[in-house]
């Protein structure tokens, strides 16, 4: 069970950067995951009170609070216009509207689970995350990056341009809301392709591919699904999921070029 002494709810990130200078103290988002952790702290600090719960759109991009819902990129009309629906299709099958409605973006990006569709579908959508210290880097960098318990910084912000890509996001589950067996998202700009494939079931991560006169997309997602490892556990074997990476790619793929989407 995870266990705090203490509980700050603080009027501003710099006051948060502060308490969680000290290993002692933790950021929390939804508190979703952590309470299924065995995590003893002295202090938890709560960003809620700071007005980070919002998902803004401008002319150029969108820019996601972290203490935005994952419901809320569920249900975000623009976001799932611009984006052709993959924030609905990312989030719908992760346990139930009750449990989307407490999880929050930060903790999920934050987290870098292996099995999230969260990071998925962002990565392909070329994001960037705002961090309080460090500043604006991009989430194929963040990502890369081992968890660890002595980063003391917070995420802020994820931001996403609006850089006129399309995209489209597909995940396969042994049941509906378990983790996933496999979570890709493919967007497309021009020649200009972003795959990314999660629940592999290592952490998600990115291939960029540019299309040249001779490409076919079933080489494309080929060439895609073969730029990663994969891994065999309880939901299927590395080879199961090489195959279902390479077969979904194609199909979003296709989506996305309007092609209708054959079967295998
Ligand atoms: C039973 C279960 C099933 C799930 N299934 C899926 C699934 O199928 N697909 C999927 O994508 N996800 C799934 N999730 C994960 C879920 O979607 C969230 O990603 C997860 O709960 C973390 O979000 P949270 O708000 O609860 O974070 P918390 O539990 O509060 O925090 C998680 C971590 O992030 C850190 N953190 C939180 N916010 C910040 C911040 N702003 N800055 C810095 N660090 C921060 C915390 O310190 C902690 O280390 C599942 C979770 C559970 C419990």
């Amino acid at each position: 069970m995870f266990r705090a002494d203490d509980y700050v709810k603080v009027e501003s990130l710099g006051e948060a950067y502060e308490l969680c200078k000290k290993r002692s103290s933790l950021v929390i988002g939804g508190m979703v995951w952590m309470k299924m952790t065995n995590v003893t702290k002295r202090t938890i600090v709560d960003l809620s009170g700071l007005g980070l719960d919002g998902i803004e759109e401008t002319k150029d991009a969108f820019s996601i609070g972290c203490m935005c819902t994952l419901r809320q990129l569920e249900t975000h009309e623009g976001l799932n216009r611009y984006f052709g629906g993959i924030f609905k299709e990312c989030t719908r099958h992760i346990v139930g509207v009750q449990m989307r409605n407490c999880a929050t973006v930060g903790g999920s990006v934050w987290g870098r689970f292996g099995f999230s569709d969260i990071l998925t579908c962002l990565l392909a959508l070329d994001a960037q995350v705002e961090l309080y210290h460090e500043g604006i880097l991009s989430l194929e960098e963040f990502a890369a990056r081992p968890v660890r318990r002595d980063d003391r910084d917070i995420l802020v912000r994820v931001i996403i341009r609006k850089d006129g890509r399309r995209a489209a996001y597909a995940s396969q589950r042994n049941s509906q809301t378990d983790f996933p067996l496999i979570a890709c998202c493919v967007s497309n700009l021009g020649r200009h392709w972003f795959v990314s494939v999660g629940a592999r079931p290592g952490r998600a991560r990115l291939a960029r591919l540019v299309e040249d006169d001779f490409d076919t997309l079933p080489r494309l997602a080929a060439e895609a699904a073969g730029a990663f490892s994969y891994g065999t556990n309880m939901r299927g074997s590395g080879e199961y999921r090489h195959f279902l990476a390479e077969t979904y790619t194609r199909r979003l793929m296709e989506q996305l070029r309007g092609r209708s989407v054959k079967r295998q």
